[in-house]
């Protein structure tokens, strides 16, 4: 009697099971890809969908109230409007786009003068002749009602063009910034949607042009008066729109940006300077600026600037002044996120630089240059 028990698979057998597990969990891995593809593709095609929705919702619902004038208007009311707090926390897609941050530019300099360098300095440098017409060019230019931009900047781009956007929407595709501040305001903005799951944000504005500027003002004066366009809506040329640098900031319920509105808003203040950004008019700070509170409005100016104007508690008339006793022999330093920074002051156009270093220049818009030097 055969008492064998099962037939014991040989070392044939052994390899052939093998042969098809391996065949068989090659082709479950390469199913599982594919569909992780697809799935990817089909949540950037409803992300863009969903903006694009908002967007034209947001056109339409915005009408009355894309510009500052419009807000002057509305006065105080505007921010108990309608607390708006919609829930959308639209699935925390896995893309991210916290990639790009502040691009700085620099300015190139081409002079070959060879400065001598001082050995008392942090870092060797070079005599630069600026022209006066850089001092009305950069990103720390200042731009208010004593002092007139002049349009010499050429660094204008569409926000609609930024591949990275998905995370908020621009008011119209007509929207322009300058360069430095367009990239660094789409990371601000993504991040602000990825940290927060919050899908309500807009840019109402960016760039204004000087006939768009007047145009503001003068219906802003004659529904409310010369007095209160002066204090919200800037004459043209004064206005700091013009500089690119700029940008206002929207709810799709159809108000203007302000943590009342929502507690996740209170994200983009305490994450603005992370990003190069300062909430320009602060309440606190209307004396200075000559301007009314606005929640709403923030400028460029640089990640290491930012952050010395949130330590310091200035604006940027204050933070302009204050560098004015830092010269490049004994420049202002301070480390942000990491990174050591030497900031300092120069009047007139001629310019120590750094030779063998990061740097960024630029002008003031009165009398100088403030040059921003990233150390090792
Ligand atoms: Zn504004």
């Amino acid at each position: 009697m055969n008492t064998s028990p099962t037939h014991r698979p040989g070392p044939a057998d052994l390899k052939r099971r093998r042969t098809i597990f391996y065949i068989a969990a090659s082709a479950f891995i390469v199913v599982a890809l594919v569909l992780i593809v697809v799935l990817v593709i089909e949540i950037r095609a409803r992300v863009r969908d969903e903006v694009e929705t908002r967007l034209q919702n947001s056109a339409q619902t915005q009408q009355e109230g894309s510009t500052d004038g419009t807000l002057a208007q509305n006065g105080e009311t505007s921010g108990d409007a309608s607390a708006n707090t919609s829930g959308e926390t639209s699935a925390e897609s896995s893309e991210q786009n916290s990639g790009e941050s502040s691009a700085e530019s620099s300015s190139e300099s081409s002079s070959e003068s060879s400065g001598e360098a001082s050995a008392a300095r942090l870092f060797a440098t070079k005599t630069e002749q600026m022209s006066e017409d850089e001092i009305h060019k950069g990103i720390l230019q200042l731009v208010n009602k004593q002092h007139e931009y002049l349009f010499l900047d050429d660094w204008l781009i569409y926000m609609a063009d930024i591949e990275t956007r998905w995370g908020y929407a621009l008011n119209d595709y007509e929207i322009q910034m300058a360069e430095p501040a367009a990239y660094a305001m789409d990371a601000f903005l993504n991040d602000f949607c990825e940290e927060t799951g919050s899908w309500d944000l807009y840019m109402m504005n960016g760039f204004r042009s000087a006939e768009e500027a007047d145009w503001l003002f003068n219906r802003s004066a004659e529904q409310n008066g010369y007095e209160h366009a002066l204090m919200y809506v800037m004459r043209a040329g004064f206005s700091e729109h013009h500089t690119g640098l700029a940008s206002d900031f929207g709810l799709f319920s159809g108000v203007y940006f302000d943590a009342e509105n929502d507690d996740r808003n209170n994200w983009i203040y305490e994450h603005a300077a992370d990003y190069g950004f300062v909430l320009r008019y602060p309440e606190d700070k209307v004396d200075i600026t000559e301007i009314g509170y606005e929640s709403w409005h923030f400028r460029y100016v640089s990640v290491p600037v930012a952050v010395s104007m949130v330590q310091l508690d200035y604006c940027l008339e204050e933070w302009l002044a204050f560098i004015q006793d830092y010269s490049v022999d004994n420049p202002y330093q301070i480390n942000a996120y990491g990174t050591n920074y030497a900031i300092y002051y120069t009047k007139g156009t001629s310019v120590e630089i750094p030779t063998d270093m990061d740097y960024t220049i630029s002008g003031d818009n009165m009398e100088g240059f403030i040059v921003i030097v990233t150390l090792p």
